[in-house]
């Protein structure tokens, strides 16, 4: 099974990502996207992300590298190589997606069946707020762009299939865990 993250910037979807890959570190791997943007904080290339220029980016669309890719800020290029999910086959894990949500419908429309959707909810767009200007990381104007875009981003909640209210950490650790759990027993 493939997992498919998403969620408006801030809600908690790393925080969720990163719960399951520390609990399971031999069963999930994240599927590292290529973005335009430039490396925030301490990310590496190659870890977060891979850090690449518009042209590269360009060249790979031409060369239909991606399973999918977004303009997911003004300006702002993100997309998933199709290499990926093999490498991560390849090496007998499971595949951990952390898309926006245009990306997150559209892989989830490829892959269909072999994939479980996971939309993560924060509490409040004020909550929202308020852990994107805690994170430290993001400036005030891209703080703005990304709640201005939150709104919408709810509104396609209803396409996933499952939601994940991100309000008690512990709670959200707990929803997730169950539906890793049915998942595994129904394939057993
Ligand atoms: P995203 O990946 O969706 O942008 P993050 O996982 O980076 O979001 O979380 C945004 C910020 O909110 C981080 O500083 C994180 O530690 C904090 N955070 C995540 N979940 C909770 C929660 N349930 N309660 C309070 N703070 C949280
Ligand atoms: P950030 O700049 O905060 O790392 O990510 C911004 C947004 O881009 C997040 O919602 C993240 O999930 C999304 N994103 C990251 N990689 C991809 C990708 O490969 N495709 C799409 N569509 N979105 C992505």
């Amino acid at each position: 099974m493939i997992y498919i993250f998403c969620a408006p910037s801030g809600s908690g979807k790393s925080t969720m990502v990163n719960h399951l890959l520390t609990k399971h570190p031999n069963l999930f791997e994240l599927s590292i996207s290529c973005t335009t943007r430039a490396p925030r904080g301490q990310e590496v290339h190659g870890k977060e992300y891979y850090f690449i220029s518009v042209e590269d980016f360009q060249k790979r669309i031409e060369n239909d590298d991606f399973i999918e890719y977004e303009q997911v800020y003004e300006g702002l290029y993100y997309g998933t190589l199709k290499e990926e999910i093999e490498r991560i086959e390849k090496a007998g894990r499971q595949v951990l997606f952390d898309v926006d949500v245009k990306g997150g419908i559209n892989l989830k429309r490829i892959l269909e069946d072999r994939a479980t959707s996971i939309f993560i909810c924060p509490p409040s767009i004020e909550e929202l707020r308020r852990r994107l200007e805690g994170r430290g990381d993001t400036s005030p104007e891209m703080i703005e762009k990304r709640l201005a875009k939150a709104e919408t981003e709810l509104s396609y909640k209803k396409y996933f299939d499952r939601v994940v209210v991100n309000d008690d950490l512990h709670h959200a650790f707990a929803q997730l865990d169950a539906i890793i759990d049915e998942n595994r027993d129904l394939r057993r």
